[in-house]
């Protein structure tokens, strides 16, 4: 598939939760949960609320799971190593404050990746040609010199593919030419 990447530094800015790692499903099943991804039909987990579950509680529950075991944490696809050869050079992106876990998880994973960086906010600004992400709102911040390869879930659904932005399953989908 064509994407539009205008950028000259050709370096892939890799999302952790939802893309390399597959938190939901990790949270879902480690705390028992009465709901499925499905039900996740927004960014900020309000689609939740008549679990008494909210953004908060996501967070906070899978800080834990980084923390204390994050080898429970499942990859999205099988054999992550050689499911991103085709993706280097990338970065591992994240706006997820339990780094040490995210190191532990992605060295098990033998991950060969250029830099883990951490961004408290918006993702755009740091000025990567492409990124692979799940986050709806980074879709409205990309610049004009920028792509977005959206992993496609039930709470980004509302997000419209266009010449910066195309919808894929799974890291697997994406073409780094
Ligand atoms: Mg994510």
């Amino acid at each position: 598939m064509e994407h539009t990447c205008k950028c000259t530094q050709k370096i892939v800015a890799l999302d952790v939760e939802s893309v390399l790692a597959d938190i939901h499903s990790a949270w879902i099943t480690h705390y028992k949960k009465e709901f499925t991804i499905e039900d996740i039909t927004d960014w900020d987990f309000l689609s939740l609320k008549k679990w008494n579950e909210s953004l908060k509680t996501f967070l906070d529950e899978t800080d834990l799971l980084w923390t204390n075991s994050p080898e429970e944490i499942p990859p999205t696809v099988s054999n992550l190593k050689e499911a991103t050869n085709h993706l280097k050079p990338f970065d591992i992106v994240t706006s997820r404050r339990t780094l040490g876990g995210i190191i532990k998880w992605v060295e098990y994973h033998q991950l060969e990746y250029r830099a883990i960086v951490y961004v408290s906010d918006d993702k755009a600004t740091l000025d990567y040609c492409m990124y692979i992400d799940d986050n709806p709102n980074l879709a409205s911040k990309i610049k004009d010199n920028q792509f977005l390869w959206l992993i496609s879930q039930p709470y980004n659904q509302q997000i419209h593919e266009s010449s910066q932005i195309r919808r894929i399953k799974s890291i697997l989908e994406v073409d780094n030419k």
